[in-house]
């Protein structure tokens, strides 16, 4: 099972079975739910328990089951469960079940286990034994359905703070430079990268100029969760284009980062305009390349939304 999860983790971060280079975020972290700040993914290891928690339950409520009858009577001969070790010369199987019940012994002490559940599912099994972190709230920006797939990855990953930013590489004892990549005059940092650059700054307003909307992009999560005054169609176009604008900062300071040169800051004015402009751009075409007709024509139609909609 380690294995697998091994290859699990290594296509999600490498596309490949092998991935020498330490993820940016942790497994059990990927594993949780999208609401808790995860990425959904089903863990096979703590599947794998939950599916043998089937046989604890059937040996702990005592299930009329040949199996049953037949462990009984090889193995457990008449102990209770909760005190039941197993012989150090039994099957590999038995073990593994054995071992499980040790895991679920404190969902029975402590949850009443057999008392909640009319029958056991490994889905309830599942839920019990995998962490569960306190909600996040950010997530239904991030996995808004007009979002692509990997602007919303990076979007994600920039919101655990787990993209690999100069800070971080300081800290993890690789960087040699600590100044931002795009302008080169501060610490670079998340806040700083996405909110504070002056390329992000200018990126920002004139998103929002282009949308004919204000809004404080580090509230972001607060104005789609208040948004009275827009439709959940129009909120979710600007939550995209966030998105969208995440990954496409990140993209230019990977490339800043690559060539070893800062092309935004040093442009002239107009020259810098039609940039941004351009990257406005990409973002609609991005939307409409993935088939968001809805947010194409939203967006691209009339960039006033207020005039599209009232
Ligand atoms: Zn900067």
């Amino acid at each position: 099972m380690n294995r697998i999860n091994g290859i699990c983790r290594n296509f999600l971060w490498g596309g490949k079975d092998s991935y020498y280079r330490a993820p940016a975020v942790s497994w059990d972290r990927c594993c949780i739910p999208k609401k808790e700040g995860g990425l959904g993914i089903k863990d096979p290891k703590t599947w794998n328990k939950a599916l043998f928690g089937k046989y604890v339950w059937w040996i702990a409520s005592k299930k009329d089951h040949l199996w049953v009858k037949w462990i009984n009577h090889v193995y457990m001969k008449g102990t209770h469960w909760t005190s039941y070790s197993p012989p150090h010369d039994c099957s590999w199987s038995w073990k593994k079940i054995a071992h499980t019940m040790e895991t679920f012994k404190a969902a029975y002490v402590s949850d009443n286990w057999l008392g909640t559940s009319a029958n056991y599912t490994p889905k309830e099994g599942y839920i019990w034994l995998r962490p569960s972190p306190p909600q996040v709230r950010w997530w239904k920006i991030c996995w808004n359905t007009l979002n692509i797939p990997k602007s919303a990855f990076i979007f994600w990953a920039a919101s655990l703070g787990r993209l690999l930013t100069r800070d971080r590489m300081l800290r993890m004892g690789f960087s040699q430079g600590v100044n931002c990549y795009i302008c080169d005059e501060v610490l670079e940092d998340h806040p700083h990268l996405f909110y504070k650059c002056h390329f992000s700054n200018c990126c920002i307003q004139l998103l929002h100029q282009q949308l004919d909307i204000r809004l404080d992009p580090t509230d972001l999560v607060n104005w789609y969760n208040r948004g009275r005054k827009y439709s959940l169609l129009i909120r979710k176009v600007v939550v995209a284009c966030h998105v969208m604008l995440t990954y496409l900062i990140w993209h230019t300071r990977n490339k800043a980062r690559v060539h070893h040169q800062v092309p935004y800051p040093t442009l002239k004015r107009d020259s810098q305009q039609v940039t941004i402009v351009r990257v406005v751009i990409e973002c609609l075409k991005f939307l409409e390349d993935q088939g968001n007709k809805i947010a194409f024509i939203t967006v691209n139609v009339n960039l006033k939304l207020s005039r599209v909609f009232f």
